[in-house]
């Protein structure tokens, strides 16, 4: 399987995303030349720092002139304001300087984490992207975003930094544990249900082998959705317009998050396959999809393997429907009060619409919570999602 290569052409900012098997011992092939003689500052956490160590490796025996490596403690606790300044005084203390690259290798935390570093330290250095998750190839490491996160919220301090070159090796995720694989797809689907029936179709046809890590079937689910969300950050970078249909399942997954209380229960991604599978629901019920759209989707994640419903979280949420709709509204894509939804008019056929009677809205989470709608698909797909959890 060949490398692929997605360029990303922000006008001025433009960079490219490299999608291939065996990257890291060519990773300065990848690096522009005008900083691959210089520092190196590579950002990991202990969990991936084989790999990190494998890109010093390959830098330093290609002429690179320093490379320090900073190993962190893995999760998302990492991404505060502590770590934060703890990592650009490293970078201090080792004498970084403009033409200095900073290096992240690991997952969304990583990446968010050192990108953030990167666009502050000295006003902004070089920038690689090493992402070691599906949710980070297919997602956070196409876009720009970085950031830390508060007490007052995840996400709310940042920058929109884009990194001079991505380089997504689809064989380290060999070593990602299969539930956090599962969470990445998630975000696979989303771009197929956005805008992209034919690709929806071709998950229903490969996503197994996507999730059992056949390279040519991962290479391309990671090529059409590094794709598809260039596509839509090219068309609106700072996120007004198109961007928003990126966050399909989002609103209802992010209050998700936050009722589970962000303690690991409840993974991003899988909040996000609950939260499309609410989405259809919402749009069916306003009658702008078919049930059948509804059942389809949820079918299909079900059959991955991805939770679908907020009863399936356990221990179980304990609020109730109309405190995770009081959730949703803090989310800070709220714009003057309202709250986006982003809805479907179909299997790839997504929208924003700010016009949702409330009372239905908390009608689709009381369901998702657990009642009597749905409930032989519902108990089928229980026993399912039990048992990739007891098989981990
Ligand atoms: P994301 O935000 O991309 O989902 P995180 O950065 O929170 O991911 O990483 C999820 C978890 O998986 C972390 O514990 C991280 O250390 C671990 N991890 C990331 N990539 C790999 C990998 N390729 N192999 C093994 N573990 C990994
Ligand atoms: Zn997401």
């Amino acid at each position: 399987m060949g490398t692929k290569i997605v360029t990303i052409d922000l006008g001025a900012k433009e960079y490219d995303i490299y999608i291939g098997e065996s990257l890291l011992y060519r990773i300065h092939d990848m690096i522009p030349d005008d900083v691959s003689g210089g520092k190196f500052f590579i950002i990991t956490d202990n969990n991936v720092s084989d790999y990190a160590r494998q890109v010093q490796e390959t830098l330093l025996a290609q002429g690179a002139q320093q490379c320090e490596t900073l190993a962190l403690h893995p999760g998302e606790k990492t991404k505060s304001f502590e770590i934060f300044q703890q990592v650009c005084e490293w970078m201090l203390s080792h004498k970084i300087s403009r033409d200095s690259v900073v290096v992240a290798v690991g997952g969304g935390v990583i990446g968010d984490l050192a990108g953030y570093a990167a666009a502050s330290v000295l006003r902004g250095v070089g920038f690689v992207q090493v992402p070691t998750t599906l949710l980070a190839q297919v997602d956070s490491s196409v876009g720009g975003k970085t950031g830390i996160n508060t007490s007052y919220g995840k996400n709310l301090i940042g920058a929109f930094y884009q990194p001079g070159v991505v380089v997504a090796d689809i064989e380290i995720l060999k070593t990602l544990p299969r539930r956090e694989l599962l969470a990445g797809y998630a975000e696979v689907v989303k771009y197929g249900l956005i805008e992209d029936l034919s690709f929806f179709e071709w998950l229903e046809e490969h996503g197994r082998d996507v999730c059992a890590l056949d390279s040519d079937a991962v290479s391309y689910a990671v090529e059409k959705s590094v794709r598809a969300k260039a596509d839509v950050v090219i068309a609106d970078e700072k996120e007004q317009g198109r961007r928003a249909l990126l966050n399909l399942g989002h609103t209802f997954g992010h209050a998700l998050e936050a009722a589970a209380g962000y303690d690991g229960r409840l993974l991003h991604g899988e909040a996000v396959a609950i939260g499309m599978v609410m989405a259809f629901d919402l749009s069916s019920r306003l009658g702008l999809c078919t049930k059948a759209d509804l059942e389809r989707v949820e079918e299909h994640l079900a059959q991955i393997g991805l939770p679908t419903r907020a009863a399936f979280i356990t221990p179980n949420l304990t609020q109730n429907a109309e405190k995770i709709v009081e959730l949703m509204g803090n989310d800070k894509k709220v714009k003057k009060g309202r709250l986006n939804y982003i809805l479907v008019k179909g299997i790839g056929n997504a929208f924003v619409s700010a016009d949702v009677p409330q009372e239905l809205v908390v009608e689709v989470v009381r369901d998702s919570l657990g009642s009597d709608d749905g409930q032989s698909l519902q108990e089928m797909l229980q026993d399912k999602w039990k048992s990739v959890f007891s098989s981990q």
